[in-house]
């Protein structure tokens, strides 16, 4: 009789290994870095906000506009 894995182990070994998953919708987080540019309102200096953000389906949308 063979042994057989079930899906729902191996789904936590997966998980486990790419990282932490949204409890909400249940995707793993995608790590993103975005980076933005603000305009200063003196001179024309460009500032760059990098900003870390973990995506899941929860804010994908809000982020891939
Ligand atoms: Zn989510």
């Amino acid at each position: 009789m063979a042994k057989q894995q079930s899906f729902a182990d191996k789904a936590t070994k997966a998980a486990a290994m790419k990282g932490s998953k949204c409890p909400v919708c249940g995707t793993i987080y995608q790590p993103l870095l975005l980076v933005s540019s603000e305009r200063s309102k003196v001179g024309a200096s460009v500032k760059f906000n990098e900003r870390r953000v973990q995506v899941c389906k929860c804010n994908e949308k809000q982020i891939y506009v």
